[in-house]
């Protein structure tokens, strides 16, 4: 087929689907916090893929450990044992203090896979009726994109058409401890529930409230498991989120950074009396904990511990959120956020956060909009101080021009 005469542009906007919206540029390379696009102009990624480039581009380490990995073996399927998967599981349950874990690929395969572990342990260990466990979740949640998680999703475009959805779950306002409360029966499995919401616009919930989560739980008997896709490994400022109010949950998940910003890998980690009502046959994936990725994550996780990045993003997390609160803009209505994690909400009646970010991209600095409200302020935990402060005093530069 010939396909020369068109540039990669066209031919994306022609032959993908158009479930997304890309800001207009074509990217090429990257290298620690910098993209390049095909005309190698250089920009600063404030973006870090949704927090999956939180290593940085093209991590030396961990692109040493891919490569040496992919040539000596990638993919023999579980039906075997293999060498890397066993340290890689051990090293994920060190570090979160949690007992077991199952490997994943993406974050949305790890979400349904907690919550096949709650329903099961619902009626496994808690006595809840045969296929009846309730799960509960945070209005404005985002989980991934499987038919059961857009299912209990609050956002109209994540869902529409998309049903019949799975029963067995309700939510409530994420934050409010006392609906939580309400919303607690008998058949209630688990709670699941992101630290801080990402995808939702990135909310804080008061502080306490994981620890009164925790309370409930331990008062009726019901999971909490956090989804830590997005919040862990860095990205707020702890290496889990949870670690903020000094909480120990049942279960988390995790994607995203676990990849090294490279392949995608994701495990359900969990207490074992969770873990346990996983029996040979009754899930798996063909992909899961294969050597290649496990490799990547095994690296992807000594990256963290041994180049601080925890700690860097704390440190430059405070500078970047003094920064923040000292820009003086009309349209600017919060900062949100912990770690290198900020969300930016701009009065949609005064400028939109694309128009924002559209502007920064023309002044090299790659962000992304969350609906429409939000600018999101997220580099790779590897940025230096130097790049961020261009990167902001951008940001800020582009808000000004929006709306002067
Ligand atoms: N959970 C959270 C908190 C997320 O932010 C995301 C992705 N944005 C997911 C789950 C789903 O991850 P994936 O896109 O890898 O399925």
């Amino acid at each position: 087929f010939e396909i020369r005469s068109e540039t990669p542009l066209a031919l994306e906007q022609r032959y993908s689907a158009h479930n997304y919206d890309p800001l207009p540029v074509v990217l090429t390379r990257g290298k620690g916090a910098f993209l390049w696009d095909d005309a190698d102009r250089r920009y600063i990624d404030m973006m870090s893929a949704y927090s999956a480039a939180s290593h940085g581009h093209g991590h030396p380490r961990i692109l040493a450990a891919l490569e040496a990995q992919a040539s000596q073996l990638a993919v023999p399927s579980r039906a075997y044992f293999n060498d890397k998967l066993g340290p890689f599981l051990a090293a994920l349950c060190k570090r979160t203090g949690l007992d077991e874990a199952l490997p994943m690929n993406t974050g949305a395969e790890a979400v349904e896979t907690a919550i096949k572990a709650a329903r099961r342990w619902g009626y496994y260990v808690k006595g809840i009726p045969h296929n009846k466990a309730e799960i509960i979740v945070a209005d404005g949640n985002f989980h991934g994109r499987t038919t059961t998680i857009v299912g209990f999703s609050s956002e109209p475009d994540y869902r529409d058409g998309f049903g019949p959805f799975a029963p067995g779950f309700v939510s409530v306002p994420f934050g409010d401890l006392l609906a939580m409360k309400r919303a607690i029966t008998p058949r209630t499995a688990a709670i699941l529930i992101e630290p801080i919401q990402g995808e939702g616009g990135i909310i804080v919930p008061p502080q306490g409230y994981l620890a009164g989560l925790r309370q409930l739980c331990d008062e009726h008997r019901v999971l909490l498991i956090l989804d830590e896709v997005q919040s862990g490994l860095g990205r707020a400022g702890d290496w889990f989120a949870f670690q903020h109010e000094g909480v120990m949950p049942d279960g988390i998940v995790l994607g995203k950074a676990l990849g090294g910003g490279m392949l995608p890998v994701s495990a359900f980690v969990a207490r074992r009396e969770v873990m346990a009502v996983f029996t040979p046959g009754s899930h798996g994936s063909t992909f899961g904990g294969n050597p290649l990725a496990a490799a990547v994550g095994f690296e992807a996780l000594r990256v963290i511990e041994e180049e601080g990045l925890v700690e860097r993003s704390r440190m430059l997390g405070e500078h970047m959120f003094d920064r923040l609160r000292a820009i003086r803009n009309p349209a600017l209505r919060a900062v949100r956020g912990r770690g290198l994690w900020a969300g930016v909400e701009i009065d949609p009646r005064q400028a939109s956060a694309r128009d924002v970010c559209l502007r920064m991209l023309d002044k090299g600095v790659l962000s992304k909009d969350t609906h429409g409200t939000v600018v999101r302020l997220a580099p790779p935990l590897v940025i230096r101080k130097y790049d961020l402060d261009i990167a902001l005093d951008i940001f800020a530069e582009a808000l000004n021009e929006a709306v002067p």
